[in-house]
């Protein structure tokens, strides 16, 4: 993680144009290729046309381990419909995060594939994929440069105005025109302190702006006040409007807002369905809910 950081924190002190934002995308997906083994498709198959609800996800009894000695996805089937959202949840080490890795094809399963809109990924163009797919993680980090910088990161070629509407969208505007410098405050590294719900309001603001077709979302806090949540929550309600989405759930009030809950144990999905339903079942979600508004 930290080679993913330091080159663009030293770019960005460099540059903060068009052109440097650009280049600096460059040099990470340059940093991202060495560290990855994955092979690019020879002969990619390109996507259906997009049907403006987003795309269907497909995991197709996928097996999966870091090392060769032990899975941690046995063996999993999953369809996430178009336009979906699905919170995921299960204790530490269940395997949600893995799930989230191998749908932005972050690393190919052992068995199995994984498929958007019925294409597996290993035939998708990386560029294709790469604006087709995103994932907003905790790691997801603000570099050294401006709000307006962080916020352009998510399509480097968005004019000012652009960037300023994907933030009014998400409703970060306020909060950002509040800060010393607007737009063009300096964050990240020695920059102005923003908090976790801040912070959360700027990646939102980047990945609307990146408009993918499917958002992964790792969420980044379980714990911000009040106002931060509201906010929080109503930005995200606007990002995952029309597209699908898969969501690693820390906040109830975000699992509240999913159409499927699936709760993960030792690599499978141990319960699946709305939020309301499984309350109703009590079984493993309902308890969850029972600990956490006690
Ligand atoms: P958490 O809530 O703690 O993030 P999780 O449900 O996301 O947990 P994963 O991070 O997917 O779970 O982990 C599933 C299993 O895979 C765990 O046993 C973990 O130790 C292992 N694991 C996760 N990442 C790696 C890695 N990069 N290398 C080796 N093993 C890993």
């Amino acid at each position: 993680v930290r080679r993913f950081f330091d080159p663009m924190e030293q770019l960005s002190v460099f540059y903060n144009s068009l052109q440097a934002a650009t280049a600096a995308l460059e040099k990470i997906s340059g940093v991202l290729e060495e560290q990855s083994e994955l092979t690019p498709p020879a002969d990619p198959v390109p996507l259906p046309a997009r049907n403006g609800r987003g795309r269907e996800l497909e995991l197709r009894d996928v097996r999966f381990g870091y090392r060769g000695d032990r899975l941690v996805l046995p063996g999993l089937d999953l369809t996430i419909p178009a336009g979906q959202t699905v919170a995921m949840l299960g204790a530490t080490g269940a395997g949600k995060s893995t799930i989230a890795r191998l749908l932005g094809r972050f690393y190919d399963p052992l068995a199995g594939s994984v498929r958007l809109d019925g294409v597996d990924l290993r035939e998708v163009d990386e560029d294709a994929l790469r604006a087709a797919i995103v994932t907003v993680t905790q790691e997801n980090f603000l570099f050294r440069g401006s709000v307006a910088d962080n916020i352009q990161f998510g399509r480097p070629d968005a004019s000012r105005a652009e960037v300023e509407a994907a933030a009014a969208e998400v409703g970060a505007e306020r909060m950002i025109r509040a800060l010393p410098a607007g737009f063009d405050t300096p964050v990240g590294q020695r920059g102005t302190r923003l908090s976790a719900g801040q912070r959360q309001l700027v990646a939102f603001a980047r990945a609307v702006l990146a408009d993918p077709d499917v958002l992964i979302l790792d969420e980044a806090t379980s714990s911000l006040d009040i106002p931060s949540e509201r906010a929080v929550q109503q930005a995200l309600r606007t990002l995952l409007a029309d597209r699908t989405a898969v969501i690693i759930a820390h906040r109830l009030s975000t699992v509240e807002i999913a159409d499927r809950v699936l709760v993960l144990d030792g690599g499978r999905i141990v319960e699946d369905g709305p939020p309301t339903d499984l309350l109703a079942a009590e079984g493993r979600y309902a308890a969850l809910q029972e600990l956490a508004t006690r």
